[in-house]
């Protein structure tokens, strides 16, 4: 098998409950091959649970994942890497040892790409690991596990804890990684890496996906009108009005959002003549918030 050119994760029905709570309730989605795919959710959205599932740590109460059609087991697990919330690394091993341990675990590891991309996030292999920083230790698993080579990588919170330059390094990665074919699964809090990095998202809600698919696509169903006024608007014949589908007030600030071709938001905002006015694509967090809060019509700040 070539590297990276194939790895479909296929999750379906897959539920956890742990006694009455349902951690995870029904989750299907696919990940094509080579597609970097971001899981948002809130804290105990099910996100983790999501991933120990997919990867047989957590036994499903009922559900299948599946890689390129075949269950997730020892075999599968040899393509697979993963980085959990809370990253494994052995507090008495260096970096180096670190290093020399995967490269006997797994088949593929690229020792030269490990000893580069340590070069490149600034983290000496000569430390033990337990002397290292926090957010150094989650870099010595970034490392390891970028170094595995494997076709489906799953990053739990992989940002957490670095600092901004390694965030911007670690994205960077991700998407030369998705580039190169590698199927990349990453959840995270900061949405404005989600919305760089990812292709396809999913957002998680009480241990169920709420939305799905590919980010230009659900973004293009939606626009954000904002206007200011001079003086106080008035709300009442805004909210209701055709292409209005959430309205938000700051004072003088308005803003719409509308789900279909914005004229009519356009229409009613220019109505009250307003000192500026203009149309906005939907950002990822506000597609977050609103799938998340269903908020209601009309909200004033
Ligand atoms: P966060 O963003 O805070 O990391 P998450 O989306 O990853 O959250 P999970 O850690 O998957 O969420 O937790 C989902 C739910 O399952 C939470 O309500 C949590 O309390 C519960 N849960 C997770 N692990 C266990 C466990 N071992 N025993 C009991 N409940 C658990």
């Amino acid at each position: 098998m070539v590297h990276g050119v194939t790895a479909r994760l296929e999750v379906a029905h897959l539920s956890k409950s742990y006694g009455a709570q349902r951690a995870v309730d029904d989750l299907s989605f696919d990940v094509p091959a080579g597609t970097i795919f971001g899981l948002l959710g809130r804290n105990g959205a099910g996100k983790s649970t999501t991933f120990s599932c997919i990867l047989g740590l957590t036994r499903a109460t009922s559900g299948t994942a599946a890689v390129d059609g075949a269950p997730v087991d020892v075999r599968t697990l040899e393509r697979i890497a993963y980085i959990p919330e809370v990253p494994a690394v052995y507090g008495w091993l260096t970096g180096q040892e670190h290093i020399a341990f995967w490269r006997r675990l797994y088949a593929r590891f690229d020792t030269a790409l490990a000893r580069d991309l340590a070069e490149r996030f600034d983290l000496d292999l000569r430390k033990r690991a337990r002397a290292l920083s926090k957010g150094n230790k989650t870099v010595l698993a970034l490392v390891l596990a970028f170094a595995q080579r494997a076709d489906l990588l799953i990053l739990d919170e992989p940002s957490s804890g670095l600092d901004p330059v390694m965030q911007r390094e670690l994205l960077t990665l991700i998407i030369e990684a998705g580039a190169e074919g590698t199927t990349i699964v990453f959840s995270s809090h900061a949405i404005g890496q989600v919305e760089r990095a990812a292709e396809r998202i999913g957002i998680m809600g009480k241990g169920r996906l709420l939305l799905e698919g590919d980010l230009d696509t659900l973004r293009a169903g939606h626009k954000i009108v904002e206007a200011t006024y001079p003086g106080t608007p008035d709300v009442a014949s805004l909210s209701g009005r055709r292409g209005v589908d959430e309205l938000v007030v700051d004072g003088a600030l308005v803003r719409v959002r509308t789900s279909e071709y914005p004229d009519g938001a356009v229409r009613a905002l220019q109505e009250q003549g307003p000192s500026s006015l203009r149309i906005l694509d939907l950002s990822l967090e506000e597609l977050f918030m609103q799938t998340i809060a269903a908020p209601p019509a009309l909200r004033t700040n």
